[in-house]
This record gives structure tokens, C-alpha cells and sequence, in this order.
């Protein structure tokens, strides 16, 4: 496998020689317009590190929005934004680490030294380990999924932007404290809507275990049919063990990521005959204009379609 990637990333490397970069919607940046360039690895840093750089900050975000964060193969473009880049933002807690594809674009972008302009947004969170057998020791790295994190990233990139660019430092501080005011808004809520419903329905069932966050700030109980996106997904072992769970719990619905293979969550609905009652936002917002597309409307989104899914 590693040899694989290797070939192919010396493959993205040859490619750059003859291909210019070309934009996506997550991508402003490429123009030397003065502001602040930053590379994010996913699309929910995209939009955390948007609401507080504002306008000095132009941002190129590698992971496409839909696509699957824990395991990518970069494009020549990224690597040239990486090389380019004044500020390096990464989820870290063992996201962007299935097929090693940050540290190899660290390396080839000379990004890994000691004092290369790199930060990790999850700094400080309280973490949650994995819990299927021989996977214990790895961190859970959806730590976004509860607003109360998503207010830590928030404030780490305020701390990133300032320390790279620290003629900014008092729009950055301005910016930071009125998007933390809407997302303490936001956590508060859910707070309060999860209290109301009954415990036997406080019950989350996703394909990936990636509300492990999610369940602990706001009371649910979680189950998943594969814990990571990093491991086989729908094995029969996995299917029967949840298969177990659904049934044993009474869980009154089921919610479809939107960022992974939806038939083992549709299967487990008609062996269940549970029904999936929406689609919920784990690694990725939405596309711009449609559900989710940010991180405030995709936690917005994900509070109410839970609630709404398991209180009736
Ligand atoms: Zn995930």
C-alpha cells in the first residue's frame, strides 16, 4: 500500500510540471492579492478559519466537500497551495491520517519542520479514544461534532491567524467573538432540545461512530455499524452486531451520512425495519447554497433533523 502511494504522489509531483492549478468553490486563494494565504485539510476548517480571517485571509481547502477526509490522494494543485501556503490548519487527532496523505504533502511541501507555520484545530479538546477491539489506543477524531469543540477550533484559529499575521490581530479578535457568540448559541439549544426527549429515545445509529462527541455533550446513545472510515465498512460481523443493537435498544431511527456509501445503513434498515429519518453532516458540509454549507448550518442541521427524527 505505502509503495503505492509513493509511486502515485511522485506521480502528482511529474503531473505538476505540466499542469497548472486550477479552482474549486473552496478555493479563493492563488492570486498574490495580499492577504494571508491558508491551506485547510477538510471543508468544516474551511469554514471555521472563513468566519474568523473574514477578508485577509484567502483559503484553499483540500478535501472536496462530500468527500471522505480520513483517506485522500492530494492533486498537483494541493501541493503547490501547500508549498505556497503562509498558515497550515489540520483537524489532527488521527483524521487526516488513513493512507498518510498530510504528512506526505507536510514533506513534499517542506511544511514538517519544527518551525513550519502548521496548527492543529482540535488543540486542547478533551479526547475520545476508539473503542472496538485493537483499535483503543487511536483518538477519535470527530471531535467538531460538539459545537462546544467547534468553539475551541474557532479560537484556535483565531490564535493561528494572529500569530501569522499579527496586523490583523484586532479583526481576528472581533470576528472570533461574534461567530463564538452564535455557535454558544447554537450548543445551548441543543442542549436544551435533547434534554426534552424521553431517555428510551436518546439513541443515535449513524453508519460511522462518528458522534462520539455528539452523544457525550448532548445525552444520546451512540451506535454505528463501523467505527472509522479507516476500517472495512459493512462487514457481515459489523452488520450482525448492530443488527443486535437496533433491536436491543428499540432504536426509533436511523441517519445517513452524507460523506459515506449509504446501501450498509440501507440494509440495516430493511433487515431492521427501522427507518432512516435523514441525512446528517459527519466530515463534510454541504455544497454551497444547499443544506449544511457551512459549519454553524451543518450542526444546525444535524441538532434538528436528530431531534426531530427520534422524538416522534
Ligand atoms: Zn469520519
Amino acid at each position: 500500500m505505502k509503495k503505492v502511494f509513493a509511486i502515485r504522489f511522485t506521480a502528482v509531483f511529474i503531473a505538476l510540471m505540466v499542469m497548472t492549478g486550477c479552482s474549486t468553490k473552496l478555493n479563493n486563494s492563488g492570486k498574490d492579492d495580499g492577504k494571508l494565504k491558508v491551506v485547510t485539510t477538510y471543508s468544516i476548517l474551511y469554514d471555521i478559519v472563513k468566519e474568523v480571517g473574514g477578508e485577509h485571509v484567502s483559503i484553499h481547502s483540500i478535501v472536496p466537500i462530500g468527500t471522505d477526509p480520513h483517506e485522500f490522494d492530494p492533486l498537483p494543485k494541493d501541493v503547490q497551495h501547500m508549498t505556497d501556503a503562509d498558515l497550515v490548519l489540520s483537524n489532527g487527532l488521527n483524521l487526516e491520517t488513513g493512507n498518510g496523505w498530510f504528512q506526505k504533502l507536510l514533506e513534499t511541501s517542506g511544511k514538517d519542520g519544527d518551525d513550519a507555520p502548521v496548527a492543529e484545530l482540535s488543540k486542547g479538546v478533551k479526547v475520545k479514544h476508539l473503542s472496538s477491539k485493537g483499535l483503543e489506543t487511536q483518538q477519535d477524531p470527530h471531535a467538531w461534532l460538539n459545537v462546544e469543540n467547534g468553539i475551541l477550533y474557532a479560537l484556535n484559529a483565531r490564535d493561528a491567524l494572529i500569530k501569522a499575521d499579527p496586523a490583523h490581530k484586532d479583526d481576528y479578535e472581533k470576528n472570533a467573538t461574534a461567530y463564538i457568540k452564535k455557535l454558544q448559541a447554537l450548543h445551548d439549544e441543543a442542549k436544551d432540545k435533547f434534554d426534552q426527549l424521553p431517555d428510551d429515545r436518546k439513541q443515535l445509529v449513524t453508519s460511522e461512530g462518528a458522534f462520539k462527541y455528539f452523544a457525550h455533550a448532548y445525552g444520546l446513545k451512540a451506535g454505528y455499524i463501523w467505527e472509522i472510515n479507516t476500517e472495512s465498512e459493512g462487514t457481515p460481523g459489523q452488520m450482525k452486531r448492530i443488527i443486535h443493537f437496533v433491536r436491543d435498544h428499540r432504536v426509533p431511527a436511523l441517519f445517513l451520512e452524507t460523506s459515506v456509501d449509504s446501501r450498509s445503513l440501507e440494509s440495516l434498515s430493511e433487515e431492521t425495519g427501522v427507518p432512516i429519518k435523514g441525512k446528517v453532516f459527519t466530515d463534510s458540509i454541504g455544497k454551497q447554497g444547499e443544506d449544511g454549507d457551512s459549519y454553524y448550518n451543518m450542526m444546525k442541521w444535524n441538532i434538528d433533523t436528530i431531534y426531530n427524527g427520534l422524538k416522534s
